[in-house]
């Protein structure tokens, strides 16, 4: 309905950070703080920020999607005002879908009745892990039955859900990718994502893992989680469609499909990103500043068309149909050919049927098949 009525308007996905946790989980780099005396202030700051937005006032909305942090730990009351001043401030509000995330410890039958109210229409569920003993050496505050009946209870309200895992936590083994495989099954969510554990410098993991006081599986540990994960969802009816995330038939994530296809996106909110045209953002990684000036930011740049090529690399071969050729073509014409010959003959890229992609060794050496994108000169 979007696209017939209005014809001639940008189309934008709006993602809104929300910086507070209840507590901070030990291996997280995202940008949260434990706490929310100043929950008040920073949306404030955000309906500033929303407010303001050209972007915002010429386009139509497509999906919005509440980020964090912990979006259900902030009172629900702040989540639907921010909806509203999107909905006011857009030229058109039409999204196809409204996404919040949620931990299982801030989940309950009254806030799940409320979002649904407001027009949330997609619930992501943080569940890491269905193991008490990984769960509590990893910081979260919530244990696997708590993770259970919040799952169960959104299933109920939602006709859209997805699940969120961890694959390598501490002390994970194949014992608790066998018992998310349960809950995955148990309670059917329409979306699961599977990301393997980073660590990240400036992270109590970090330091831990350093001073010898924590130990994580091996590599051959986890990537045998992961591939036990990946053929139990395919059991389950799932199919993979991006290196982390696995989805039931038409039930893929209109939001995270805008950042993979480089469509037009807008953040609010500190740390949050945007891309629009070659122009991409990222707002201040500091949440008092962002209190102060949330038009502050941590990183612009009007991308050459070489930069811009290689992002849309970055995020398009990340899907495991890959980009059309027939697209790429239409926005870097003066580009493509070099590119194709560039990865011709690389067992970790693969060109057929009209689309480039990484080839199945290219998934799982995806860093390796980036970083050969970072090392092609095109400009
Ligand atoms: S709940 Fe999520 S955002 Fe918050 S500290 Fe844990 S991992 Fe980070």
């Amino acid at each position: 309905m979007g696209g017939y009525l209005y014809p001639f308007m940008n189309e934008v996905y709006v993602y809104i950070h929300i910086p507070f946790c209840e507590k901070k989980c030990i291996y997280c780099d995202f940008l949260s703080i434990a706490g929310k005396s100043i929950e008040k202030e920073y949306f404030q700051s955000l309906t500033r920020d929303i407010e303001s937005s050209d972007i915002l006032k010429s386009s139509v909305v497509k999906t919005v999607y509440f980020g964090g942090g912990t979006p259900s730990y902030v009172d629900e009351r702040y989540i639907e005002k921010t909806l509203n001043t999107v909905a006011k401030t857009s030229k058109a509000f039409n999204p196809e879908e409204i996404t919040i995330e949620l931990n299982p410890e801030s989940t309950d039958k009254n806030k799940i009745s409320f979002y649904r109210s407001i027009g949330v229409n997609r619930a992501s569920l943080g569940v890491q892990a269905m193991d008490d003993v990984v769960l509590n050496i990893s910081g979260r505050i919530h244990d696997a039955a708590q993770a259970q009946r919040a799952a169960s209870l959104l299933r109920k309200s939602f006709d859209n859900l997805n699940l969120d895992f961890i694959v390598g936590l501490p002390k994970s083994s194949m014992k608790t990718v066998k018992e998310n495989l349960k809950l995955i099954e148990k309670v059917n969510p329409d979306h699961v994502s599977v990301y393997m554990l980073e660590v990240h410098k400036e992270t109590p993991l970090f330091s831990l893992l350093k001073r010898g006081k924590i130990r994580l599986p091996s590599d051959d540990e986890m990537a045998e989680m992961f591939d036990f994960m990946m053929e139990g969802l395919k059991g389950l009816g799932f199919e993979r469609y991006e290196i982390s995330n696995f989805a039931k038939e038409g039930k893929r994530s209109l939001h995270n499909l805008s950042y993979w296809l480089s469509k037009d996106y807008i953040g609010f909110g500190a740390s949050a990103g945007g891309h629009v045209g070659n122009y991409r953002y990222v707002k201040t990684l500091n949440i008092k500043e962002y209190i102060e000036n949330p038009f502050a930011l941590s990183y612009e740049n009007h991308n050459t068309d070489c930069e811009e090529f290689k992002e849309t690399l970055f995020m398009g071969l990340r899907l495991i149909e890959g980009l059309s050729i027939k697209d790429l073509e239409k926005r870097f014409s003066n580009l493509l050919e070099g590119f194709l010959m560039y990865i011709s003959g690389d067992e970790l890229f693969s060109i057929e049927d009209g689309r480039v992609k990484l080839s199945t060794i290219g998934l799982d050496f995806s860093s390796i098949a980036f970083e050969k994108i970072v090392g092609w000169n095109c400009e």
